[in-house]
């Protein structure tokens, strides 16, 4: 070959490799139109049927509208598929990589299925091994996908028995083959030195099983075991080969298990580098309150047994487990001093209510606290008088249960942590009252306008319309947002371009917050929307959940950002002075009645309660606004949340309402990891404070 002949050989190759380039490029733009064009008839069409549900119909119209709304879903679970596989393909699939909770993953992914699975009449169960981080680093959207992959087939194929996660942890001294993916940016983000764990998923159920044959054709792509499955059951095929991938992008693998008409298990691997978690008290090991108590644990199902007693064993409970009714019964007959028990409600023979209703005859059990395990759906249990201390929903969370007990034995003691609501898509129709925003929405499709200004109207907010970037700029002229909800895709002027022009035009302190809502499914969509000055993003369909936390979001943000033209304070200069405070905020410093009930605690020739509450007062709270204040300077969110959360509680103690405000904000600030915009509410604080400090001393109370 002479040096011609070779240099056109060069360039036919690099032309066949633009070309192959030029034709991936066009099948993900392809990708990102299509997934546009049919995901907003879809936001429009499941939004409006939920509207629609939520109006007053008759039997037959419930269930038509029901039946287009789980047809839809159905149709967007199978676009959603199609869209991730061909991504996966293409090789545009971009892993995140921000740090989460393992077992709030864990947790949703089986929410999403509670419903199914209480359908059928399975114990939907999970359990992490002691081994297991509580925070990782990856991407838990795709994880809880393949998750809730495995777990929606557990479900479809067993028609009795359980499906069971277990999750468990090896750590790797040595990581020699790190694929890309999971690494990819471990070097600039923080969690340098963290040690990565071989994470082992095992998703069992006791279902129909596969056969030899069956196993081999698994993982492959439109791949289902048998022709008359897939008439059966439904389903593209087309999960397990997209979770199998998926698994291999987060370094690890996917592989089954099974004994025809007996069980599968489905495991797969991922490698993940630990990252720092909040505390989180149910695991603690040093429980005083719970610490020697008995515990009766009667459940049928087995697993759920070993769940319930390894949660509380750690605890210093002292676990009893019965696997049936009759067996409690003869416990509480024999005289064992329980302390409380947790009582499944669907048993066969003799369920909890029943069980209930004998353990109360027995006079050494009239007090005993009884919990109620239900399987989720089926919270309006009619109890018939007998009384329940909690009722517990299944899959059982720790921490739930954890609220549950202390509340029984620490009547002082404060639950913890919030309980986790089942997984509903209720509208929080206070949240405008509580929160109220301006709010703009931006978007073009008509149908689309109606269902969000509907969605909002639930929550609880009337929202202003614009059909295009320009109709934005316009209605910004006449008066001030707090929130835009901005769809990307308009015609005339998009998102984008009208979030630049906002950033230019407005000053940074009179810019709303702008939500970009989005029907492209992207990674890359997301980041322009951010690089334009966008601040969050949503994803169409809206879900409910998301678009209040949004809000919520908008508002903390506005509280910080926007004083001088929020509704949410009326404070109206910054930094405050304190006399611009009194003219602005008549709130007194201090609650008078909470000091008057203090005193009313206070028993004959006691010294005075609210003297010695003012000098405690006074003698921690300075270093507690020292801490504040370092917290923000060295950007410590943590710090922050722990000062906050302390100084909340005194300042509540006392009635010093406004500062018990203040502190509670910086306390979320805390919690969403940041400390931007604390300083300013630091400042007011510690004017709060001197407030405080001149009430308590009119009150004659305080150091003198
Ligand atoms: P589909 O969306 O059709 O369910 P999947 O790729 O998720 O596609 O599954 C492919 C096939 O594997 C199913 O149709 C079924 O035959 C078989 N399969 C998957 N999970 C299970 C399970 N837990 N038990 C029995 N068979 C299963």
């Amino acid at each position: 070959m002479d040096i011609t002949e070779r240099k056109q050989a060069m360039e036919a190759i690099e032309q066949a490799r633009a070309a192959a380039e030029a034709a991936n490029q066009a099948k993900s733009a392809f990708l990102a139109t299509m997934s546009h064009e049919i995901r907003t008839p879809m936001n429009a069409i499941i939004g409006m049927t939920g509207l629609l549900l939520d109006t007053s119909l008759s039997a037959e119209q419930r269930e038509y509208a029901e039946m287009v709304r789980s047809s839809s879903d159905a149709l967007l679970t199978i676009i959603n598929d199609i869209l991730d596989f061909s991504k996966i393909e293409a090789g545009k699939l971009e892993l995140e990589r921000q740090p989460f909770d393992l077992r709030e993953c864990v947790e949703s992914a089986l929410d999403l299925l509670a419903t199914r699975a209480t359908e059928k009449g399975l114990d939907l169960a999970y359990l992490l091994d002691d081994q297991v981080p509580a925070a990782i680093y990856g991407d838990v959207t795709r994880l809880r996908q393949t998750l809730v992959n495995l777990l929606s087939n557990a479900v479809k194929f067993t028609e009795q028995g359980e499906v069971v996660i277990s999750v468990e942890a090896v750590e790797c001294r040595f990581i020699e083959h790190v694929p890309k993916d999971a690494t990819a940016t471990v070097h600039e983000q923080d969690g340098d030195g963290l040690p990565f764990h071989d994470l082992h998923f095992a998703v069992r159920d006791t279902g129909i099983g596969i056969s030899e044959e069956g196993m081999a054709r698994l993982f492959r792509s439109f791949s289902q075991v048998d022709a008359s499955t897939t008439r059966r059951y439904g389903g593209t095929g087309l999960g397990l080969a997209i979770s199998k991938r998926l698994a291999e992008l987060m370094g690890g693998t996917m592989w089954v298990e099974s004994q025809p008409g007996v069980s599968s298990t489905f495991h797969f691997t991922i490698l993940a580098q630990t990252a720092s978690a909040r505390p989180r008290p149910h695991l603690d090991s040093s429980q005083p309150h719970l610490a020697g108590k008995r515990i009766l644990i009667v459940d049928d199902n087995a697993t759920n047994r070993t769940i319930l007693r390894l949660q509380t064993q750690p605890w210093g409970m002292l676990p009893y487990e019965c696997a049936s009714g009759q067996e409690a019964l003869a416990q509480v007959q024999a005289g064992v001093p329980f302390d409380v028990a947790v009582l499944d409600m669907q048993m066969p023979d003799m369920d909890g209510l029943m069980l209930a209703r004998q353990i109360r005859r027995h006079q050494n059990a009239q007090a005993l606290p009884l919990v109620m395990l239900t399987s989720l759906g089926q919270r309006e249990i009619d109890t018939g008088g007998v009384e329940f201390a909690a009722f517990l929903h299944k899959p059982i969370k720790p921490s739930q249960l954890y609220n549950a007990l202390i509340s029984i034995f620490a009547e002082q003691a404060q639950p913890v942590l919030k309980q986790a609501g089942a997984a509903g898509t209720q509208f929080d129709a206070l949240l405008g009252q509580r929160l109220p925003l301006r709010i703009l929405l931006a978007e073009d499709n008509t149908v689309n306008q109606k269902l969000a200004l509907r969605q909002l109207e639930r929550m609880g907010y009337r929202a202003d319309v614009a059909a295009n970037g320009l109709e934005v700029l316009q209605a910004l002229q006449r008066q001030s947002y707090d929130v835009i909800l901005m769809d990307v895709q308009m015609p005339d002027m998009d998102g984008l371009e009208a979030s630049r022009v906002i950033h230019e035009e407005w000053p940074a302190e009179q810019c709303p917050r702008i939500v970009a809502v989005t029907a492209n499914a992207m990674q890359s969509d997301r980041e322009e929307c951010l690089a334009a000055g966008m601040d969050d993003y949503l994803a169409k369909p809206i879900q409910i959940n998301a678009l209040q936390e949004a809000l919520e979001r908008a508002g903390l943000w506005a509280r910080v950002h926007r004083r001088s033209t929020s509704p949410l304070s009326p404070v109206k200069t910054a930094p405050l002075t304190l006399e611009a405070e009194k003219q602005v905020e008549p709130d007194p410093a201090l609650d008078r009645a909470v000091l008057s009930e203090l005193r009313q605690l206070q028993g004959e020739g006691e010294p005075d309660i609210v003297q010695e509450l003012a000098e405690a007062f006074e003698f921690e709270t300075p270093p507690l606004l020292e801490a504040l204040c370092q917290a923000v300077a060295e950007g410590q969110p943590e710090q922050l949340k722990r000062a906050a959360h302390n100084l909340k509680g005194s300042s509540h103690n006392l009635g010093a309402r406004t500062m018990a405000a203040l502190s509670a904000e910086l306390e979320t600030l805390g919690k969403h990891g940041t400390v931007e915009g604390a300083a300013e509410l630091v400042t007011r604080l510690e004017q709060e404070y001197l407030r405080v400090c001149q009430a308590l001393a009119a009150e004659g109370a305080g150091v003198k």
